[in-house]
């Protein structure tokens, strides 16, 4: 079965023409179905068979100074956005405003990714990981259908450093998620690459991968929509 493969470009490249260069390279066709969140600001010139935003605010318009309307990723024809990412969560982000934001988007027919996730360190997400999630979900999914939402988790320890938990231990946590709150798909996420990716998509209930840092690599990112 396809998985769905979320490319998070993050603050990168800097520059319109990188951005173009870098989507172009992608392979178009591919064994999963593949989402490109390049920043914000490149969306509208970015051509891609499937695009997602990296965040967007709660109201649809209005005196919201720097903010981007879940109308306005509509207009661009944005079919996914990611919400609360761990570094939106470190700068200030609440649950609750987490939870706004995926009522607005499922207004809007815009398939939310939420991020969760804990743990700085292995060991203390070992101690503490399924309580957390548990404060994240309960909070972040009132009030809301869970079958409509992809959550990815993303265990922060793994963000950005090469390292990974056990496919073993993503997947009891995906299947934790799917059956503790109906959620419709489970991605992993935190330096996922083309080493790590084949165990985790090879696990039955982790329906994809969110990308960071490989998914700039477009000859390793176009090894892991093929895996
Ligand atoms: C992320 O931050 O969403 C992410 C998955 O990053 P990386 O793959 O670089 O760990």
């Amino acid at each position: 079965m396809k998985k769905l493969i979320i490319a998070n470009w993050k603050l990168n490249p800097t520059t319109i023409k990188d951005a173009q260069k870098l989507a172009a390279s992608v392979f178009r066709r591919a064994k999963n179905t593949v989402v490109l969140c390049p920043p914000s600001i490149f969306l509208s010139q970015i051509k891609y068979p499937h695009l997602g935003a990296q965040d967007c605010f709660w109201q649809e318009k209005g005196a919201y100074t720097g903010q981007t309307s879940p109308l306005q990723l509509k207009s661009l024809k944005v079919e996914y956005c990611l919400v609360g990412h761990s570094e939106r969560r470190q700068i200030g982000e609440t649950d609750i405003q987490i939870n706004f934001k995926l009522r607005t988007l499922l207004d809007h027919k815009i398939t939310p990714v939420l991020c969760i996730g804990y743990g700085t360190t292995p060991e203390e997400d070992d101690l503490a990981v399924v309580d957390i999630l548990r404060s994240q979900l309960d909070v972040d999914l009132q009030g809301i259908d869970a079958s409509k939402i992809v959550v990815a988790y993303e265990p922060v320890w793994a963000i950005g450093i090469g390292k990974t938990p056990t496919s073993e231990h993503a997947e009891k946590i995906a299947l934790f998620i799917k059956s503790k709150y109906n959620v419709g798909k489970v991605l992993y996420g935190g330096s996922a690459n083309v080493m790590t990716s084949p165990a985790m998509l090879a696990e039955r209930h982790i329906d994809g991968l969110l990308v960071g840092g490989d998914s700039l690599i477009a000859e390793h990112f176009n090894k892991i929509i093929n895996f």
